[in-house]
């Protein structure tokens, strides 16, 4: 027996052809709900397409640490022997959803590694350098390479205003232009982090590195006039190859490789290290092997697994931290910006998002589409003196480029002479307030506090205000021990 058409909520459905209507040649009914539900469901089926990187392919896989770097970073992923469950999504950039897999791109290379530190992604492209350097550029950029505002035509002399105007360009447009800029498949191209990050070892000592993915399928190309002719013929010709490699237990795989700069030499290198439009040449800094990582599964669901897929530089773990890249810098924000947008707060619920780290515990809650939750018992703030989580710096990325420059802290304002938390409540009880307005505040206070404050917390209320003034401090324990709220009606019993 067949299965029954249901409506979403898994009611069977009467017709799956013919809408509810009054006789046959009259007017639909609104109460005809699976046509209702069907119409507004299709309505809504995309989500709005990434302004860049928009038509993309993906697939699962897992990374497999060879060698010992561990001089170099804690961070267990790299740890020797590790495997650890990845997610990739190739893309070019400039085209949209349907737009050919062969036109002349710099292909987009993000990598997702599910740790038990929390997700760690790294959001690279084919290239071991971009366009621009301060992401001040980034849109400008972009718009260059996409489409006109009055006809909507992509326009060869904007993209060359651009480039000739910012010759920072030179280097990426060199690449662009040469043979690498179309590569045969996914498959036959590296993948490079690009960024300058930063590696931590377990002593706190720190490096500047770059990642390289050099694939073992070999580097391959497609001539322009190849290009052209699939871009007509089949305009998802990569994404279908890199599908069906895996399809056919033909896994495609890469070989992991940072070069690894010390801190020390950073400030006298020939280049500058933290410049994206610019390489470490392997001369001065050669490929240390990591590992292989491999791609060994395809997505259950194309729209469920890569079009959801949300890529950010601002997932690090411990023992990774970010550079003085400001390219960097500027897209720790914009990619988590862009998925809110685009997908929605709730974006690291998702499947492909999900962090497989032992332990969430997040004080984000609610928003659209939430389905995870905490126990009721966590509190919803921080701090708390009820069991909630609370930082841990000890725990936490060694991120940032904190300890580099001394101006850039996590800290309080600088106190000045009388800048005491509670000096001024205390002033204005005392020199301000009058008999019956200090009367009225306590009362205030005690009402407030008989509303259902307990230990420890009430401990806590009583030498809070013990601090602002001990007279009105006094006063309130009086208030509240006594049960009465100053005017004399009933109140429950302190506890503790
Ligand atoms: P090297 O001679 O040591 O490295 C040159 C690298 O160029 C090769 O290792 C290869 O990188 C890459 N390459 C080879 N053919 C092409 C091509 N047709 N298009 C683009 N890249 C190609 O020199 P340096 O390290 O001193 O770098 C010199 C130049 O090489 C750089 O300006 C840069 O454009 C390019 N390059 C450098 C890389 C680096 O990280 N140092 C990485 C890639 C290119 P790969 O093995 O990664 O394929």
């Amino acid at each position: 027996m067949t299965k029954p058409t249901t409506t979403n909520t898994g009611t069977p459905v009467e017709s799956d052809n013919e809408s509810l209507t009054a006789g046959a040649q009259g007017p639909i009914l609104l109460h005809d709900h699976y046509l209702i539900e069907k119409l507004a469901q299709f309505n809504r089926e995309r989500v709005p397409e990434r302004i860049v990187h928009a038509k993309g392919a993906g697939a699962y896989g897992e990374l497999v640490v060879t060698n010992d770097v561990s001089e170099y970073t804690k961070a267990k992923l790299f740890q020797p022997g590790a495997r650890t469950e990845s997610l990739v999504r190739f893309s070019t950039v400039a085209g949209e959803q349907g737009s050919p897999d062969t036109w002349r791109d710099p292909r987009g290379f993000a990598v997702k590694f599910y740790t038990e530190d929390g997700n760690y992604d790294l959001v690279g492209n084919n290239t071991p350098i971009f366009f621009i350097k301060d992401p001040i550029k980034f849109p400008d950029f972009i718009r260059s390479q996409k489409r006109l505002p009055g006809n909507g035509l992509r326009d060869h002399n904007m993209q060359w205003d651009f480039w000739t105007l910012r010759p920072e360009t030179a280097h990426q447009v060199t690449w662009l232009m040469g043979d690498r800029g179309v590569p045969k498949t996914y498959r036959h191209m590296n993948g490079y982090g690009s960024h300058t990050y930063q590696w931590i070892n377990a002593a706190g000592e720190r490096f500047w590195v770059k990642y390289h993915f050099k694939t073992d399928q070999g580097i391959d190309y497609l001539t322009q006039a190849e290009a052209d002719r699939i871009a007509g013929a089949d305009a998802d010709y990569h994404r279908k190859d890199l599908w069906e490699a895996i399809e056919r237990g033909e896994f495609p795989s890469w070989t992991v490789s940072v070069q690894v700069m010390p801190v020390a030499e950073a400030e006298g290198y020939r280049f500058n290290p933290f410049d994206l439009t610019k390489v470490w040449s392997h001369k001065d800094y050669p490929l240390i092997e990591v590992g292989k990582w491999t791609l060994n599964r395809n997505p259950a669901n194309y729209f469920v697994d890569i079009e959801q897929a949300a890529f950010e530089p601002s997932n690090v773990v411990p023992g990774i931290g970010f550079s003085p890249d400001k390219m960097l810098l500027g897209r720790v924000f914009a990619y988590a910006d862009a998925h809110r947008y685009r997908i929605g707060t709730n974006y690291a619920q998702l499947p492909p998002n999900q962090a497989r780290a032992a332990e969430v515990n997040s004080y984000s809650k609610e928003g659209a589409m939430r389905y995870h939750y905490n126990d009721a018992s966590v509190p919803v703030y921080a701090p708390n003196s009820f069991g909630g989580p609370h930082a841990d710096p000890e725990r936490a990325p060694d991120g940032g480029i904190w300890d580099f420059d001394p101006t850039i802290v996590r800290a309080g304002y600088v106190q000045h002479a009388e800048d005491g938390d509670f000096t001024q409540a205390g002033t204005l009880v005392r020199e301000v307030l009058n008999d019956d307005q200090r009367d009225r505040l306590v009362d205030n206070i005690v009402g407030h506090v008989l509303g259902g404050v307990r230990e420890p917390v009430l401990s806590r209320v009583f030498e809070y205000w013990k601090n602002v003034d001990s007279e009105l401090g006094k006063r309130v324990e009086e208030g509240v021990r006594a049960g009465s709220n100053g005017n004399g009606s009933p109140t429950p019993p302190v506890q503790g």
